[in-house]
């Protein structure tokens, strides 16, 4: 290959030109099919070259392709938001568009702090979240998220942070611990740690539902997200729930947070939502914080240049075109509980995986050295680029990762295939 002027991930190798894509397949230059088992990273959940999505997006083009939300509104933009307010839990009913993951969580950030300064609560902007979680890669969703790794060159950049302990039951409960038992402890964790910094001063809390790229689809145990939004309520902190990665329909429900009975006060989407066709996020937030805006400053003091961009926004009503009006999302559940079955069948014993979990079409399989110690596997970063190359040559796209353990790093690897997968395939 002739030298690359594209700053790649790696800085090291550049990867394969993609040269096209068609239903759960994405294809190279030289012709080799690939089986996009994770979407990417839980992207493309309508697979590829989806001819409703690109049919959608030109008609959008011949239109307008871009307009300034400082000047206009567009109808895509309104009809997405319409769409999905009526689809969400609770009283989520304002939608803020943005391009991606990162860009939603930064909103929902500034939207917090901005809500309680003009509430009168000044002394409101610590953040609690959770070690071992990921909310994107800008300085703010960085700072939030507990992944070690990805946080450590940048630590003198990123602001404070509470970090607790993340629901993840193959690790963290106990033996001879119930259930609830460990959800109390949890629990108790986030009490103290609101009590020592100090109700009164604590802004958000903010998690993902089913902890996605850093635990690798590990969902929490019963009660747990109840049990927090009534805690949040208790202290006036705002619940933000992140589920840029396993939202959409992802998990078997729109919004994974359906599975926990409890809607946040603000949501955070995006991969699914433009299903990779385009670059769209979303931040949705309650009337409330909708009005306390309008009412004080009357202005959100954020924005991008591509805010509510209408090919992105038309492109995304076409997903959920084929999500919901397709029911594509029907086919979540049935399919997920085959490849788990198969994955059990398969991996289920093997002395190299300690645990198989998920929910809808997002599953993970955790890596260990030693089913029966759990030990995790060493040195992880070295394995999971060994999986990926391996999986990546059989003409398999899987999403190898891993958080921290115990200081050391984990391994998982992540699975989330389009909705259109057959069992065949
Ligand atoms: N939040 C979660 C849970 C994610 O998984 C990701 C990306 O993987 C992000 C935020 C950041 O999204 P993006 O990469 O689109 O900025």
């Amino acid at each position: 290959m002739p030298m690359s002027h594209v700053f790649h991930r790696s800085s090291v190798k550049a990867p394969p030109a993609v040269s096209r894509g068609e239903g759960a397949y994405l294809y190279d230059q030289s012709g080799k099919a690939y089986l996009d088992g994770s979407g990417g990273a839980a992207v493309s959940c309508l697979g590829h070259g989806d001819a409703h999505v690109t049919e959608a997006i030109r008609a959008q083009l011949d239109q307008v392709a871009f307009a300034h939300t400082g000047f206009f509104t567009s109808p895509p933009a309104e009809a997405l938001a319409d769409r999905l307010v009526a689809l969400a839990p609770g009283d989520l009913n304002r939608v803020y568009f943005v391009s991606g993951g990162s860009e939603a969580m930064e909103a929902a950030l500034k939207l917090a702090r901005q809500y309680h300064l003009e509430r009168g609560e000044a002394g409101r902007s610590r953040i609690i979240a959770r070690r071992q979680s990921y909310h994107g890669n800008t300085l703010g969703a960085l700072a939030t998220g507990g992944n070690a790794w990805r946080r450590e060159p940048f630590a003198p950049l990123l602001m404070e942070v509470s970090h607790v302990a993340p629901c993840y039951a193959y690790r963290g409960q106990q033996e001879g611990e119930s259930e609830a038992a460990y959800c109390d402890r949890l629990i108790a964790e986030i009490e103290d740690e609101i009590e020592r910094v100090g109700p009164e001063s604590v802004m958000a809390f903010v998690a993902e539902p089913v902890v996605g790229a850093t635990l690798g689809a590990v969902p929490s145990v019963p009660g747990y997200f109840k049990r927090i939004r009534e805690i949040c309520d208790r202290h006036g902190i705002l619940m933000i729930l992140d589920e840029v990665m396993c939202g959409m329909g992802r998990t078997g429900t729109l919004f994974a947070c359906e599975q926990d009975v409890v809607a946040p006060d603000i949501l955070c989407v995006a991969k699914g939502l433009g299903a990779g066709y385009q670059p769209i996020g979303a931040m949705l937030c309650t009337e409330i914080m909708h009005e306390v805006i309008a009412q004080g400053s009357g202005f959100f003091q954020h924005g991008h240049t591509y805010v509510g961009h209408p090919v992105a926004c038309a492109a995304a009503g076409a997903v959920l075109d084929r999500v919901v009006g397709d029911d594509l999302l029907g086919r979540v559940h049935p399919m997920g509980a085959v490849l788990r079955g198969m994955l059990e069948d398969r991996f289920g014993q093997h002395p190299h995986v300690g645990d198989i979990r998920g929910r809808g079409l997002f599953l993970g399989l955790e890596l260990v050295q030693d089913r029966a110690t759990k030990a995790p596997i060493d040195p992880a970063r070295k394995i999971h680029a060994q999986v990926k190359a391996a999986a990546f040559a059989e003409g398999l796209i899987c999403y190898p990762n891993g958080g921290t353990i115990d200081g050391k790093q984990g391994a998982h690897v992540l699975l989330a295939p389009p909705f259109i997968l057959t069992e065949d395939q």
